[in-house]
């Protein structure tokens, strides 16, 4: 029998199918098993020795004279700085039609010099620094008053989109609030109107009572399986403490951020061999900062499948692993 369970801050549905796991799949299965990867490769851009194939460094964090983080504008960016192209925020109407131009950062932020790193296995310094960089430029790029969203994240394997193997993450920030991120905004001050409480807080307080789906947690930031969990093994790291957008995290909760997601990554790694994933941090719009509706999260969704056409076309996901059970192994699993 399967169920069908609501997300509280988005109202989308989830259908939980556990019988669908059993279907026969092995003709069209995909074997694909990571490689045994070099430290360094010549003809790959973010390489310690081949900083000369990317557009110049916009931050960067060194240890004795050599990079151990370096940003760097995207290459083949989505939205390009307004000033390499005199491009404006201004809106167009054509025909009836609404436009503006492609005006935006999108910054890759190279994680390790070495090509053969991973977040799951980097030193918890490491990914401390990660951490902290996404917070600089977060920050930086708040300043900029033509931007609204800023969205940070991180695309591992084939599956979740990446087309660089060395470890990094991006950063895009947009001119305009997209319809997605609206709703979702809608949906918690619905339900602030409605109980005069922030949804996620009460998430975390119903996840902490009922433990089934809670996997870690430290002092400052709770990780469990979403009650409605879009993919099996779907992860969501929570602060605790109440705050709505990325820009006011303090240097001591980002470390604190570091090692709980760390300690996800390592589980996910052990338990799937090392799945394809895609993680992002969930803010609210920049000028959305103090909201009390609104609670900036990071999730985490392994691509163990790929969205097909019931998903496309009614924005229903499939899922045939109940979050319960994706807890349990999580929690049991040993690092
Ligand atoms: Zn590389
Ligand atoms: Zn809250």
């Amino acid at each position: 029998m399967s169920v069908v369970r609501q997300d509280l801050s988005t109202k989308d549905w989830t259908i939980f199918a556990t019988e669908r796991a059993k279907r026969p799949k092995d003709e069209c299965k995909v074997v694909e098993k990571r490689q045994i990867k070099d430290e360094y490769v010549k003809s790959c851009p973010f390489c310690k020795g081949n900083e000369r194939m990317t557009p110049k460094e916009v931050f960067s964090i060194k240890e004795e004279g050599s990079w151990k983080i370096r940003v760097v504008p995207n290459k083949f960016p989505a939205l390009k700085l307004k000033k390499e192209y005199d491009g404006t925020i201004d809106r167009h109407i054509n025909d009836g039609y609404l436009y503006m131009d492609g005006v935006g950062s999108h910054e890759v932020i190279i994680e390790s010099p070495k090509h053969n790193d991973d977040l799951a296995t980097l030193r918890l310094e490491q990914v401390e620094e990660v951490m902290l960089t996404y917070r600089q430029r977060f920050i930086e790029l708040s300043k900029n008053d033509d931007y609204q969203l800023i969205v940070i994240f991180r695309n591992h394997g084939i599956r979740a989109g990446t087309s660089l193997e060395h470890p990094h993450s991006q950063l895009v920030a947009t001119p305009f609030v997209p319809c997605y991120v609206r709703n979702k905004l809608f949906e918690s001050q619905r339900y602030f109107d409605d109980l005069g409480r922030c949804v996620f807080c009460d998430m975390i307080k119903y996840e902490l009572k009922d433990n089934e789906r809670m996997i870690c947690e430290n002092e400052d930031f709770v990780a469990f399986a979403p009650y409605a969990s879009v993919v099996s093994y779907n992860v969501i790291i929570l602060p605790k403490k109440h705050e709505s957008c990325f820009v006011d995290v303090s240097e001591k909760d980002v470390r604190s951020l570091a090692s709980i997601l760390r300690l996800i990554l390592q589980k996910l790694y052990y338990l799937l061999d090392d799945p394809d994933y895609n993680y992002v941090i969930d803010s609210s719009p920049i000028d959305k900062s103090g909201e009390r509706h609104y609670h900036w999260h990071l999730k985490i969704l392994p691509r163990l499948t790929t969205r097909a056409g019931f998903e496309i076309g009614s924005g229903v996901n499939i899922n045939t692993i109940l979050p319960e059970d994706c807890a349990k192994s999580l929690r049991e699993i040993k690092i």
